[in-house]
């Protein structure tokens, strides 16, 4: 040795090294080994791809099995033995399940469209949607590794077939793009762009790369997913690292998913230096109750995804039966915000019809106003009076109780009194008393003056908190 300290390991590699946690497999897989297993092709070419599969593996009844039958060829089957295998299959409405596996309440479409967004009618070129000023969305494939039951875009991955060369087309939407400088944010969508074959995909990241104004590329991808398999080839996690500019949208709806293999992937990913951010679509049966959703953002945060939206599910064709009612997700909503860390807390958005875009919606946490003041609600239901200008107050007298009362400054706060804050609060007082009483018994002649204030401004009194 010279001397010299020992280099750090490079904790960016995986090599055999499995993270903490058992992965999961349906018996049919159970004797695969584990190098076939940890192989995307492997996983994609023994994806469950027809009802004929679905029936052996999962219970129907016949009504069921004709239902799902008819439906096969209106809407793509794909689910890669890795997903099956975090299905329970004892139960009928397992929310992995409910995302993945045909349900014959797809046939009942009563208003739901087939382009709810209205992305066509904003495509200057065939596969761009232009809707907001800075930012669009590019539609590179039609593939997916699974075809989710809710998909928004089904028009587009019901598509038949799928390309590897680079078409006319793919260098029209390179070509709109590098056209357009205010274009600052290009969303690589589809289908799922990381199904791409790695020729094509680095063409249109490299390509977007070099446009000088292009700051952010944005990849869409339920991979980490339903095949995180795919994020264990070098020559994947390669293109992405040397297109620099590329921000991974992930997309996780449960806590089911987020399995040892995801927090592999996702280690990977960061360690080539791109953030991950979520989106999850709030679905009935699947996240639509709160400890899910819960569940769900911590483990997020324990692979370090940031939750950036919860998606209101769109009114799209064969997933009207996952729609919930928007007080769901607001209720949702009011129990995330203040009691998970703010990290943990997406913005709740409804996608607007006739391609209004994306509108955020949240609890109600303005009260009421003044030209003086606003009454707030925090989370916990404390009403305070929020006095955001430093100017004079009148206190009015006149109002004495509720609400108005905070708006006429004779109280700030109405705390509930079963608060915990304030019962911590209490309890730090009682401590605090405590632990002086002792001190001025055992040295009784001290008395000490509170210090003076410092520029001979009023001393701030602590808000008085009223229950
Ligand atoms: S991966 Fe995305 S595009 Fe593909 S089916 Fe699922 S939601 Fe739709």
């Amino acid at each position: 040795m010279d001397g010299q300290p020992a280099r750090q390991q490079d904790t960016c590699s995986f090599d055999d090294e499995e993270p903490p946690g058992k992965p999961k497999r349906h018996p049919l897989w159970r004797k695969v080994p584990k190098k076939l297993w940890d192989d995307w092709r492997w996983q994609s070419q023994n994806a469950i791809r027809s009802v004929r599969q679905l029936r052996d593996l999962l219970p129907f009844n016949p009504d069921e099995l004709e239902a799902i039958g008819k439906l096969e060829a209106e809407y793509k089957l794909a689910i890669p033995p890795y997903y099956f295998s975090l299905i329970n299959v004892a139960d009928p409405n397992d929310p992995i399940r409910l995302q993945s596996v045909t349900s014959p309440l797809e046939a009942n479409s009563n208003f739901e469209l087939e382009d709810p967004l209205e992305e066509d009618k904003d495509s200057p070129v065939p596969g761009i949607t232009h809707r907001y000023p800075d930012r669009c969305l590019m539609v590179t494939t039609h593939v997916c590794t699974m075809y989710c039951r809710f998909c928004t875009r089904k028009r587009a991955t019901m598509v038949r077939g799928g390309w590897d060369a680079i078409s006319r087309d793919d260098e029209r939407m390179i070509e709109y793009v590098r056209e357009h400088p205010q274009i600052r944010d290009v969303i690589v969508s589809g289908g799922d762009p990381l199904t791409l074959p790695p020729a094509k995909l680095k063409y249109f990241l490299h390509s977007l790369r070099d446009i000088p104004h292009v700051d952010v590329i944005r990849i869409g991808t339920r991979v980490p997913t339903t095949l995180p398999q795919r994020l264990y080839d070098p020559e994947m996690l390669d293109i992405l690292e040397s297109t620099e500019k590329v921000w991974i949208q992930t997309h996780f709806n449960h806590p089911r998913e987020i399995t040892p293999e995801v927090a592999r992937v996702c280690k990977s990913l960061l360690c080539r230096g791109m953030p991950l951010n979520n989106h999850t679509v709030l679905m009935k049966g699947v996240n639509d109750d709160l400890a899910t959703m819960r569940k769900l953002m911590r483990a997020l945060l324990r692979v370090k995804i940031r939750p950036y939206y919860l998606f209101h599910c769109d009114p799209v064709i064969g997933a009207g039966h996952f729609r919930t009612s928007i007080w769901k997700g607001l209720e949702i909503m009011e129990g995330l915000r203040g009691h998970l860390s703010g990290l943990a807390i997406p913005t709740y958005v409804v996608d607007a019809p006739h391609g209004g875009g994306k509108i955020p919606l949240l609890p109600n946490y303005l009260v009421s106003a003044s030209d003086d003041c606003v009454v707030l609600r925090n989370y916990e239901g404390m009403l305070v009076r929020y006095q955001a200008e430093d100017k004079p107050t009148t206190i009015e007298e006149t109002a004495n109780r509720g609400v108005s009362q905070l708006i006429q400054g004779t109280k700030t706060a109405i705390v509930p009194p079963d608060s915990e804050r304030m019962q911590r609060r209490r309890q730090y007082l009682q401590t605090k008393k405590a632990k002086a009483e002792e001190e001025s018994a055992s040295c009784c002649d001290a008395h000490e003056e509170p210090p003076p204030a410092k520029n001979g401004r009023r001393r701030l009194t602590p808000l008085p908190v009223v229950s």
